[in-house]
């Protein structure tokens, strides 16, 4: 990250503005980011960390659309949207900060939803089990986790933010939700265990970026949230979310484990 270029009165506060530059396996991203130049929550830089995402996630799209590959998701196929999605914590504020900002009655109803959603994982015999991820001291590790996510996917259990297979919350989604795109054809999604699906392959994972930004601001474990229980956690944990900190000390938290995270993709390439 340069130093920041300039400083500038935006409609709220100051805001200082930072040319980010960022090498991936598949190209270089460079962009513009402004960031408040006083004390901000983490929910403030979730919109900054899923735009870097984003952009490196069209890079790739890019790479592999020149590679002969076509993306197979399309509106209105939400098969995916059966799966068990992750939030680092703070996307679980910033969650809660979306829904509790929607008019009464759109929030009654996925309160409502979300209710039935946690009675049928209860009678399932996995809500404690989810529990447990979601207040781990310790990371919990990819073995541990799939047996969890194999077991959530047999109930084929709508999102409770799915409406008409449409995403409700578009412009809230989850990053896990974002980064989830196949180009194998769309009819293997139906059985995404079964079927040989393929991903495309994406060289920084948003969620585990602000869950590690996350865990070092506050000396926490990274933590994955179930998306199902991520109101529910984030009102537990409603103290931890009042903290602030500097808005560049935010970015350069993020950007550090972004660059760490690209450093492991050059890696594996
Ligand atoms: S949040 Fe939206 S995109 Fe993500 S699983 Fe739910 S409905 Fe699908």
């Amino acid at each position: 990250m340069m130093p920041a270029k300039q400083q500038y009165k935006a409609k709220c506060c100051m805001v200082e503005r930072f040319e980010v530059a960022l090498n991936t396996p598949v190209g270089r991203l460079t962009t513009a980011i402004d960031v408040p130049t006083g004390f901000i929550p983490i929910t403030a830089i979730v919109p900054v960390a899923r735009r870097l995402g984003e952009e490196a996630a069209q890079l790739e799209v890019q790479h592999a659309t020149e590679a002969g590959q076509a993306i197979s998701c399309r509106i209105g196929c939400a098969a995916c949207c059966r799966m068990l999605v992750p939030l680092s914590a703070p996307e679980a504020f910033a969650l809660r900060d979306y829904v509790g900002q929607l008019p009464t009655d759109r929030r009654a109803l996925l309160l409502n939803r979300l209710s039935d959603t946690k009675d049928r994982i209860k009678q399932a015999g996995l809500w404690d089990r989810l529990n447990d991820v979601a207040e781990a001291s310790m990371p919990v590790s990819d073995d541990e986790l799939d047996p969890i996510n194999r077991s959530y996917y047999t109930l084929r259990m709508p999102c409770p933010y799915l409406e008409n297979e449409l995403c409700s919350i578009y412009e809230a989604r989850p990053s896990a939700c974002r980064e989830l795109l196949v180009t194998s054809p769309a009819e293997l999604c139906q059985d995404l265990v079964q079927n040989p699906v393929t991903p495309l392959q994406v060289s920084m994972r948003i969620s585990s970026i602000l869950g590690l930004a996350w865990g070092t601001l506050t000396d926490s474990p990274p933590r994955l949230i179930p998306l199902p229980m991520a109101l529910e956690w984030a009102e537990r944990h409603e103290e931890e979310s009042r903290r602030t900190w500097p808005g560049s000390a935010l970015l350069d938290q993020v950007l550090d484990h972004m660059w760490r995270f690209l450093s492991q993709a050059f890696q594996k390439k």
